[in-house]
């Protein structure tokens, strides 16, 4: 748990400020679970308590928009299926087989997983919420947690989303709050699964509570041209008529829009999930993030499941992000360094609502450090050149401590609340257990 005071001194602290600030070396101060203080290493005030020397690079913690992280339990299940099959045809069927006790190992791996990748904050949309937030607590990570509301599929049982929503209020009484790592809201799943008046009790109990809602939003062409028919307009501009824009909400994917829809997001200061590894897996699309930015949209990197984007960590995101926007736009200034930098940490941040983000005074003390002494940071030149590593060439693998909220959740590649060998074997039989039960 987070002590008293101590102060970490690095070869280079990245701090992702306004101004994109290094120091080269840097010092960062943390009390309690809070930063108190960032700057160069010469410059540091005397220290209020212990001191450690861990040299490298320290970072903050990436932030992962959109998850499903239980889904490890299926991990590269479906591989090749179109959305709707895959939906249809792997994962529902899998999940109608889960108790909570496999949803709770299974975000215990994704938690392992993330934490030991250099991300410290997920936003999670799943089932059995209650396992999913212990797993999240007892693994020291912070996650927003956004219990999936939804019809049963093909079951036409109008009154379930209205069953889910009511066990989504009773868990954010429960858990918002919690360990000051865990903030509830609401998961309607997406205009596909959920009738008009289950999207309409969301936004009156999202606007009640004062919750993000995170949602699925205009992933795939076919679900665009599925809602155009049935409604007659598109995704964003039904949820704005439906009064679902008003609150804090938190679109993913957003791959599909047209320039009406990124001015609807944008007048209602709706936040994006960007998930270029599973919208490029599943042959969805790429979003228009450049444009989404250029209007001002809060966006963030997501992973998505583990079905769908299959391993958990972001270095890879932040860089299929910018590729996607440099290739499309055929500009290598569609999305700078910066940028794609930014998208992984303080923009995740802010679409989540969260002061995590950034090393600065009064953050969170969310850090991640990173082995500077690896091929990956050479040759160093200067602040912009390490930058220009950090996004372009490292990779998580160089990960070797994480804190959250002060505590040190990672050691030497290792994570401290996490039994991963035990956590891998519960994962592997519930896996098998699952798989054969849904008969594939
Ligand atoms: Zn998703």
């Amino acid at each position: 748990m987070p002590g008293g005071a101590l102060r970490l001194l690095a070869d280079a602290v990245v701090t992702v400020d306004a101004e994109h600030t290094v120091h080269r070396p840097g010092a960062l101060d943390i009390e309690g679970s809070v930063i108190t203080w960032v700057g160069p290493a010469a410059d540091a005030p005397a220290p209020a308590g212990a001191v450690r020397d861990v040299g490298g690079l320290l970072m903050p913690g990436m932030v992962n928009t959109h998850a499903h992280s239980p889904m490890t339990l299926l991990r590269s299940a479906g591989d090749g299926l179109p959305l709707a099959r895959w939906l249809d045809e792997v994962v529902w069927p899998r999940e109608a087989h889960m108790v909570p006790d496999d949803a709770y190992w299974g975000m215990l791996l994704g938690a392992d997983e993330m934490l030991r990748n250099g991300i410290t904050t997920t936003c999670e949309m799943y089932l059995h919420n209650d396992a999913v937030a212990d797993a999240i607590i007892d693994s020291g990570m912070r996650a927003v947690i956004t219990p999936g509301i939804f019809d049963l599929p093909g079951a036409g049982s109008a009154a379930f989303w209205h069953h889910l929503l009511d066990q989504a209020v009773s868990f954010y009484e429960r858990y918002d709050g919690r360990e000051g790592r865990l903030t509830a809201g609401l998961g309607p799943h997406s205009t596909y699964v959920l009738p008009e008046e289950g999207l309409v009790a969301v936004a009156e109990a999202a606007a009640s509570l004062g919750l993000l809602v995170q949602i699925h939003l205009a992933e795939t062409r076919a679900e665009g041209e599925a809602v155009r028919e049935r409604y007659g307009t598109s995704a964003p501009k039904l949820l704005e008529g439906l009064g679902l824009l008003e609150g804090s909400v938190l679109a993913a994917h957003s791959v599909w829009l047209d320039n009406d829809d990124l001015a609807v997001l944008a007048d209602h200061d709706v936040a994006v999930a960007h998930c270029p590894a599973s919208n490029a897996k599943l042959g969805s699309g790429v979003a228009r993030v450049p444009e989404l930015l250029g209007l001002g949209v809060r966006v963030g990197l997501g992973t998505d499941g583990p079905a769908s984007a299959d391993g958990l960590e972001l270095f890879e995101g932040m860089r299929l992000a910018a590729r996607f926007a440099r290739a499309l736009a055929a500009d290598p200034a569609a999305m700078t360094t910066h940028q794609a930098l930014e998208l992984a940490t303080r923009s995740g941040a802010a679409a989540l609502g969260l002061d995590v983000g950034v090393l600065e005074p009064g953050r969170q003390a969310d850090v991640v450090r990173l082995e500077l002494d690896d091929g990956s940071f050479t040759p160093a030149l200067n602040a912009s050149n390490l930058l220009g590593h950090l996004v372009w060439a490292a990779t998580s693998r160089l990960v070797t401590d994480v804190w959250v909220g002060g505590d040190q959740v990672v050691a030497g590649g290792i994570s401290t609340h996490i039994d991963a060998s035990r956590v891998r074997s519960e994962v592997q039989r519930r896996a098998r257990r699952i798989a054969e039960a849904a008969g594939h």
